[in-house]
């Protein structure tokens, strides 16, 4: 494990080439990247890891059909300055996708190892994805409704923004 001060724009924009041959050609990439992200402690090829989980969970959500939107983003903390996360100081990284979403029901199980509603999945890579993320002090979490695509969310702590 390296931990070291880590932009996760460059992780996103690496993460990205990686992945932007395996694409199929009816889906759509897109990429936000927040401007002036603080720096977070953290190891960039786990969280690289994490993201190319979360993409290849994308993509199979979506199926290959045409119209299929992935959305990578980085958001930073001052967004988050309000009474909720007073005091807190996060950056957060989302994958999102307009597939068929997750049922409320299934929120929790999908992180538990082996739990998997594909054939031949081997239901480790939320697992294992969230392992990492709670090694760099994180969480992983999912925001998800039926019928409206799926959002999961990377929260890593963050150094308090300047005053
Ligand atoms: P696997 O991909 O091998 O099934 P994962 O741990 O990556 O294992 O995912 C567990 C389960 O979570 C999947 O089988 C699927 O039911 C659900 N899931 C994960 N990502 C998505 C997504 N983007 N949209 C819909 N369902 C998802
Ligand atoms: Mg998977």
């Amino acid at each position: 494990q390296t931990f070291g001060p880590t932009d996760l724009n460059e992780v996103v924009t690496r993460t990205v080439r990686l992945i932007h041959n395996e694409l199929p050609a009816g889906l759509e990439l897109k990429v936000e990247q927040e401007e002036n992200l603080p720096r977070v402690e953290a190891d960039a090829e786990q969280l690289k890891q994490v993201l190319i989980n979360l993409v290849q969970n994308a993509m199979q959500a979506l199926g290959g059909g045409p119209g299929g939107v992935i959305t990578m983003k980085t958001v930073r903390p001052d967004r988050f300055n309000d009474f909720r996360h007073a005091g807190d100081s996060f950056v957060e990284l989302h994958v999102s996708d307009t597939g068929p979403g997750i049922p409320p029901e299934q929120h929790q199980s999908i992180f538990v190892p082996f739990y998997t509603t594909k054939q031949k999945g081997t239901g480790l890579g939320l697992a294992i994805s969230q392992r990492i993320v709670k090694n760099h002090g994180g969480t992983l979490s999912v925001r998800s409704k039926p019928g409206e695509g799926a959002t999961f969310i990377i929260r890593l702590p963050a150094p308090p923004p300047e005053p």
